[in-house]
């Protein structure tokens, strides 16, 4: 499916001007109320040992895209997610074709949350 991820936990190594560059990402929250009781459990802190670390998870492919496309998002993860009671949960993979994860000061995943989350 085509989505669009904007994220502005900038200090990410996944993070790049604000979209994120890994294949697939896990948001964690499986008995989640609302967006503060979820998170990015793909997040880790920008650093050559992060970039080595995550480079599998790395989409090569959209980020070539990304970078010939400036005007549109192009590169988006897939998204596996625990939080069930989110509307656009569907046997654990995200649907929203627009997700926003939000964490501008975030040092570790707790620090994340997914905005678009929506209690079913
Ligand atoms: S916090 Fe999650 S969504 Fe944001 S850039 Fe990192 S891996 Fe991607
Ligand atoms: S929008 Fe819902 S299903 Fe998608 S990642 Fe966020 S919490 Fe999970």
């Amino acid at each position: 499916m085509s989505r669009q991820l904007s994220c502005s936990a900038l200090d990410c190594v996944h993070n790049m001007s604000g979209l994120c560059s890994a294949n697939t990402i896990h948001v964690l929250g499986s008995g989640a109320h609302t967006s503060n009781q979820t998170m990015c459990n793909t997040f880790a802190e920008k650093g050559f040992k992060n970039s080595v670390a995550h480079f599998p998870n790395m989409n090569v492919t959209g980020e070539i895209r990304q970078l010939l496309n400036n005007d549109s998002i192009e590169m988006s993860p897939s998204i596996k997610c625990e939080s069930v009671n989110c509307i656009y949960n569907e046997d654990r993979v995200c649907m929203a074709h627009n997700v926003q994860v939000s964490g501008p000061r975030a040092q570790s995943s707790q620090d994340t949350v997914c905005e678009t989350f929506r209690m079913q």
